[in-house]
């Protein structure tokens, strides 16, 4: 039997790709969650439809989520990644020796769950003592902190249901005063192809609420049009100044020194998006 999974990456343009199995599916209380394996990227993680991380490629979107930011603060102990159920991005923060605590705050369990179940390579870490799961929703989590952190990710889905309030000012200035006074945030903020309007404004909030703001780029195949945008929010630090990187051990697959640097080497088409 010929199997395809389709992702409509926007109204008029999907990816597929061969099914080799099906693994599971069902309707959490938040949102579609379907497990396939394929022949291209070997297991991939799909939520409403959207394809969140396959065992091929998320170590580009993982290190470069995690890395950047935590080799900007001279110091990263406390950590908490907003949504990530998946696990990839607390994986990658424990590579850290300094950090003492990584928090996971998602909302939806079954995606914990599931990962575990079905992605061990990508969520073994969720297992470590230095990892706190927490199950609930990320906007409540931090409004409910003040001064905590030294670094917050948002790894979020796509903005909608769930996730819309994870792209709002509001948040920002929550995650602002979770922070302590060095700390440092970013964001997954979609494709700089089909998600312009969503990048500039997220960017202008982004600025609005912390002194130094900065956008940065990576590569992810099973992402809409493949280039992929982070933006950083931070109180000291600038993450184009980073000097002290040292993967050695770390296993890094896309992140290095030269990539953090060039990471925020914007074309203009993107450029654009910030002024
Ligand atoms: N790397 C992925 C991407 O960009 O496609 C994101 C991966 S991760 C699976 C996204 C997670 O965010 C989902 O598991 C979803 O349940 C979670 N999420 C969405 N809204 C949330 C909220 N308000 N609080 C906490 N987690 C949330």
């Amino acid at each position: 039997m010929d199997l395809w999974i389709t992702e409509y990456q926007t109204k008029n343009q999907k990816i597929s790709c061969r099914v080799k199995e099906t693994l599971h599916i069902e309707k959490s209380k938040y949102q579609e969650i379907v497990l396939v394996d394929t022949d291209e990227y070997g297991r991939m993680l799909l939520l409403d439809g959207a394809i969140q991380t396959t065992v091929k490629d998320e170590f580009v979107y993982h290190e470069m989520i995690s890395h950047v930011p935590l080799f900007t603060h001279p110091n990263p102990k406390k950590v908490a990644v907003i949504g990530g159920g998946d696990g990839g991005t607390i994986r990658e923060i424990l590579k850290h020796k300094s950090v003492d605590k990584a928090f996971l705050v998602e909302i939806d369990q079954r995606v914990v769950e599931l990962s575990k179940s079905f992605l061990p390579e990508i969520s073994a870490a969720l297992g470590d003592e230095r990892a706190k799961v927490c199950i609930e929703d990320g906007i409540e989590f931090v409004k409910n902190q003040k001064n905590e952190f030294d670094v917050i990710m948002v790894d979020s889905t796509d903005p909608v249901g769930p996730a819309v309030g994870l792209f709002a000012k509001d948040f920002y200035r929550s995650i602002h005063d979770a922070l302590g006074e060095d700390g440092i945030f970013v964001a997954q903020t979609e494709s700089p192809f089909f998600n312009k309007e969503l990048i500039s404004s997220v960017f202008r909030d982004i600025k609005s609420v912390f002194p130094i703001a900065r956008l940065y780029l990576c590569f992810v195949p099973t992402y809409p049009g493949g280039l992929w945008s982070f933006t950083i929010g931070s109180k000291k630090y600038d993450p184009m100044d980073v000097q002290e990187v040292i993967t050695d051990g770390m296993g890094c697959k896309y992140y290095s020194r030269e990539v953090h640097k060039a990471a925020f080497v914007l074309p203009p088409f993107v450029k654009e998006l910030l002024e």
